[in-house]
């Protein structure tokens, strides 16, 4: 193994991912002078450098095209002092409240804090024409494009409840929309199957496979060709446009089996925070989120996660003692701070009250109210409350142990306003071209 002295280091925070998401927490950890290391995937930039006109992104009232859209974020972070590496991590050895590993190959970086920002991907059909029509009438994402097509013909393909979610959206600018479906029953639940079909200009076309996405002369879509699974009839479909729904996959790979995911591989945070299972390992974006998967709601987590590291890394001082808030009383039946061990949350007790309070910055997630013997509960909820003192194993409701709490605050940073030193980047600070990437198409969207 390569023990360049930069590897030795053990970096303040890591960042994974390089999309709207982690762009944003390397902008937000960079200003805290933390001079976040980002492996932003050789992929860098994210979803949105699959993608054309961006209308729905505040502060760029004449949109503003993905890819542009996404160096921006990038140019933005690094000139804080944010350093790149474009290159996709290819093993984590995550630690609850140690040292976290990161793995490039054999050469191994060093953080006291790790935001996982890898993102996910829409499912594809993966027949001709989906990758060349994308962004000329092929799209996977209803709610970013679905306005790009007023006044068309469009097809929504798949039948589960991602799919009747974007059919009803994209029915309020479509003229005529169709959801083909390979099966003639629908996934979808209940309630989102007839809402959907409710709707007066969307019917549907089952059993039907698509087969191929066919450009017209001006270059853009303009009808789909279609196999009836029951028959093997072949048939085409005119269309302008074409919505593939047919789910996500989280890119949580590299961190499988190291931190709770639920079962679609959805990295679970505490309600209202970015904080894993693990101290110390914070999750941002759409590796997290399967409901809203928008870039700004992936930039607003990105900067969370950026504050819930800065707040375990550099616990703030209490106005009332002095001394780091995270600082809980030393006990000797307590196990000793391992070197970058960190709190998941810190408290003080403010003077003449039993109650703990967190420190502003670090006020996420409100008073701790009750201490059970294993665990502390962040919620005002009563529910969780008592869930938490019969040991919920805090998946849920906020609730964390009190022994990693005290590891937390032994070993707080020499300097906390220590400036960047070094602005350019470990491997490369300057963005790679457009063909390293090996994004899309980015032709202009109908
Ligand atoms: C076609 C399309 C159009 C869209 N249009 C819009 C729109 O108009 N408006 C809008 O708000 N949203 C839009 N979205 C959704 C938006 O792009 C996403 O919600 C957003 O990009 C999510 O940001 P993220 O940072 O969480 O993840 P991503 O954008 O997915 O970025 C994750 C990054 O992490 C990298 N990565 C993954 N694994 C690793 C690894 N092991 N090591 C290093 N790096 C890794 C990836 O390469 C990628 O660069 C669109 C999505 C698509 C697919």
């Amino acid at each position: 193994m390569s023990e360049s002295s930069e590897q030795q280091k053990v970096e303040d925070v890591i960042i994974v991912g390089g999309g709207p998401a982690g762009y944003t927490a390397a902008l937000y950890t960079a200003r805290a002078n933390l001079e976040p290391l980002v492996f932003e995937g050789f992929r860098w930039g994210g979803q949105l450098q699959n993608t054309t006109d961006v209308e729905n992104y505040p502060g760029y009232p004449e949109g503003i095209m993905g890819p542009e859209m996404m160096s921006r974020f990038r140019a933005q972070a690094e000139r804080f002092g944010t350093r790149f590496v474009t290159d996709d991590v290819d093993r984590v050895e995550l630690s609850d409240g140690g040292v976290q590993k990161v793995f490039l190959g054999e050469e191994e970086y060093r953080a006291k804090t790790v935001i996982l920002a890898m993102g996910a991907e829409p499912k594809r059909l993966g027949i001709p024409g989906e990758m060349e029509l994308g962004g000329r009438g092929v799209s996977t994402c209803g709610v970013c494009d679905g306005a790009f097509f007023k006044g068309h013909r469009v097809l929504v393909i798949g039948g589960g409840d991602s799919a009747m979610e974007d059919a009803t959206f994209i029915s309020k600018f479509a003229d005529e929309l169709t959801i083909v479906n390979r099966r003639d029953e629908f996934r979808a639940s209940k309630i989102m199957r007839d809402r959907a079909l409710a709707v007066e200009n969307i019917d549907t076309l089952t059993p039907y496979v698509p087969l191929e996405f066919v450009a017209g002369e001006d270059g853009k879509l303009a009808k789909v060709r279609m196999r009836r699974a029951d028959t093997g009839e072949e048939t085409e479909v005119e269309a302008t446009g074409a919505f593939v729904a047919i789910g996500h996959v989280p890119r949580s790979e590299v961190v499988a089996g190291q931190v709770a995911t639920d079962e679609d591989g959805y990295i679970k945070t505490e309600p209202g925070s970015t904080r894993t299972n693990l101290a110390g390992v914070f999750a941002v974006g759409d590796v997290v989120d399967h409901t809203y998967r928008q870039a700004v709601t992936a930039a607003g987590t990105g900067c969370m996660g950026a504050l819930d590291a800065t707040c375990a890394i550099r616990p703030p001082r209490s106005r009332h003692t002095g001394s780091p808030a995270a600082s809980p009383p030393r006990s000797r039946s307590r196990p000793a701070a391992r070197a970058g061990a960190l709190a998941p949350a810190h408290s003080y007790r403010r003077p003449g009250t039993q109650k703990r309070y967190l420190p502003a910055p670090c006020r996420l997630s409100v008073h701790i109210s009750t201490r059970s013997s294993t665990w502390t509960c962040q919620t005002r909820s009563r529910a969780a409350r008592s869930a938490c003192s019969s040991g919920c194993a805090g998946s849920t409701c906020g609730c964390v142990r009190p022994a990693a709490t005290s590891a937390a605050a032994t070993t707080p940073r020499a300097s906390t306003r220590r400036r960047t030193s070094s602005r350019s980047g470990t491997r490369s600070s300057a963005p790679p071209s457009r063909a390293r990437t090996g994004a899309g198409a980015t032709s202009t969207k109908r």
